[in-house]
């Protein structure tokens, strides 16, 4: 079949950019510019969901966006486990009732909200000291409505007779707090578009918390040293992996997260990932790993390890960069931050009472915290499912992996075993400091710089948010302003702030 020049140019116009990029070398529609998204979590996504919002009838209208993700599956950090064919939350867990993004992505794309189980909620907490429970609450094996209250009627005065007045000053510091960050979801005309965390957090009220570490803005705020080297430790230990001398905020967002109303996904938070790409009409391109980003004359190019190039005229990073190997052209500097890693480990199978100085599995809170000592080889075991009394599975947190030697002494029966090594959040410091959220002087953004503020699943769609206004309003000024379609120009972002979008 002999095809015309004509015949040809108008294949090549009907056929979609995916294929003609199967040759390996990708040719994109030129007319209209091209988001480039390194990422699919919950930060990722949400900037996808809130370009596709705030775009319409700006320069970037009309643009695409493709998002690429290193693994097989989206959402990243937020990613179920199955352990004997039940399913649990192996990363980001609990959402906390204020998380007003999450909230939204799971009412917009009727997603089903999942509360704590009876049995989760009414579960006893017990804090190890490596010797013994210094504190441990009481459980209502059974959840009956009466029995219940006075379970809880009982801890409270319980957790009184401890901590005294300190709890009250305790949750005053995180309303006031939560009340803080609350300002990220006013309206866009009263809330500037920030390009730098500090600005962000500056305008919040939030900044100063981290200055201090959470250990010294409690003694500030009059916390006994009891609740804090316990309960909070144990907190702490369990969110972030870390000791109270995380930053005030980090430790602020820790303990926000231990408070009543906690939700979760039916199903997987993960899929509030899922949603916001299909519903941002997104090129997904999974099982593809940037491997470098190259800023040439007026666009980017990113080349993955699958020897794919891509041109784009943003680029968002929506990962931390602490642990990939991504090479920037020229040249980018930002601050060194190290992850904490966290170890999780699902068991099926039954805990040794005998670890923990007891005669039966029952007399063993469902929630064992611990406090900080290098000794004690686990920072908290918790019971995800009961399937009879000698039958459960549980997590279990550790900075280093689990051995099986102490898997074995912490368990008298072990059915199955699942080990997952998280590059969890950043190593929390006093006082932060913060990459920038634009990363050279013209389209490349990075949406993980404000996890050194605090890394949940809220933060980074907040994040994520704050970026889609933030590229929306520095492309628009750049096409103004500019004679060539998009790029080329630099616009002095000192300020911290940006208005409209
Ligand atoms: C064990 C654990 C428990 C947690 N508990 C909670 C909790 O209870 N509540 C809460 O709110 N938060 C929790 N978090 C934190 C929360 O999960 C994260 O802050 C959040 O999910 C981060 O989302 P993100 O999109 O910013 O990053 P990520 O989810 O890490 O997404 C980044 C994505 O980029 C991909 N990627 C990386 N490099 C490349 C590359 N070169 N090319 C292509 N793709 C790449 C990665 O594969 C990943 O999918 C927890 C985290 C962990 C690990």
């Amino acid at each position: 079949m002999n095809l015309s020049p004509i015949t040809i140019s108008l294949l090549l116009t009907l056929l979609s950019p995916s294929l003609l990029s199967i040759s390996g070398v990708s040719v994109e529609d030129e007319s209209h510019p091209t988001v480039c998204i390194i990422g699919s979590g919950i930060g990722g996504s949400s900037v996808a969901h809130f370009l596709r919002n705030y775009s319409t009838s700006t320069a970037l209208s009309r643009s695409r966006i493709l998002m690429f993700e290193r693994h097989e599956r989206v959402g990243g950090r937020m990613r179920t486990v199955t352990v004997s064919g039940d399913t649990f939350e192996a990363g980001g867990s609990i959402l906390h009732p204020k998380n007003y993004h999450a909230r939204d992505f799971v009412e917009r794309f009727n997603l089903t909200v999942r509360l704590p189980s009876a049995i989760e909620e009414s579960s006893a907490v017990g804090i190890w000291d490596g010797k013994r429970f210094v504190f441990k609450t009481f459980g209502a094996s059974v959840k009956i409505p009466f029995v219940d209250k006075i379970v809880s009627w009982m801890n409270d005065v319980y957790l009184f007779v401890r901590y005294g007045f300190s709890l009250l000053r305790m949750s005053s510091f995180v309303e006031n707090t939560v009340d803080n960050f609350l300002k990220y979801y006013e309206s866009l005309e009263t809330r500037p578009v920030f390009d730098s965390v500090e600005g962000m957090l500056k305008w919040s009220g939030l900044y100063n918390l981290t200055k201090v570490t959470l250990e010294e803005k409690l003694s500030e705020v009059q916390l006994s040293t009891l609740l804090v080297n316990e309960l909070v430790t144990v907190i702490t230990r369990i969110n972030y992996g870390q000791s109270v001398l995380i930053s005030g905020l980090a430790g602020a967002v820790s303990l926000a997260g231990s408070g009543g109303g906690l939700w979760s996904v039916e199903g997987g938070n993960w899929q509030m990932a899922a949603k916001l790409i299909n519903h941002s009409d997104v090129t997904l391109h999974l099982n593809e790993e940037i491997k470098s980003v190259s800023h040439i004359g007026s666009y980017y190019e990113l080349k993955s390890t699958k020897g794919n190039s891509f041109k784009c005229d943003v680029t968002v990073v929506s990962t931390p960069l602490d642990e990939v190997d991504i090479q920037f052209s020229p040249a980018i500097t930002i601050p060194k931050r190290e992850l904490q890693h966290t170890h999780a480990t699902f068991v099926r199978g039954l805990l040794n009472p005998g670890y923990f100085g007891m005669k039966s599995v029952s007399d063993v809170p469902a929630l064992v915290g611990t406090l900080e000592d290098p000794l004690i080889p686990f920072s908290s075991i918790s019971i995800l499912r009961k399937y009879s009394a000698t039958d459960m599975t549980y997590k279990i947190f550790t900075r280093q992996a689990a051995s099986d030697s102490l898997l074995d002494e912490l368990f008298s029966v072990r059915t199955e075993t699942v080990w997952i090594d998280w590059g969890a959040y950043p190593k929390y410091h006093a006082p932060e400091v913060f990459a920038p959220f634009i990363l050279d002087d013209h389209h490349l953004y990075y949406v993980n710089t404000f996890e050194n503020a605090a890394s949940t699943m809220e933060t980074s769609a907040v994040s994520g948010e704050n970026m889609a206004r933030l590229i929306v309003s520095r492309f628009r000024t750049t096409k103004e302003s500019s004679s060539s379609p998009y790029l080329d120009t630099t616009r002095s972002c000192n300020s911290g702030l940006h208005s409209n979008v």
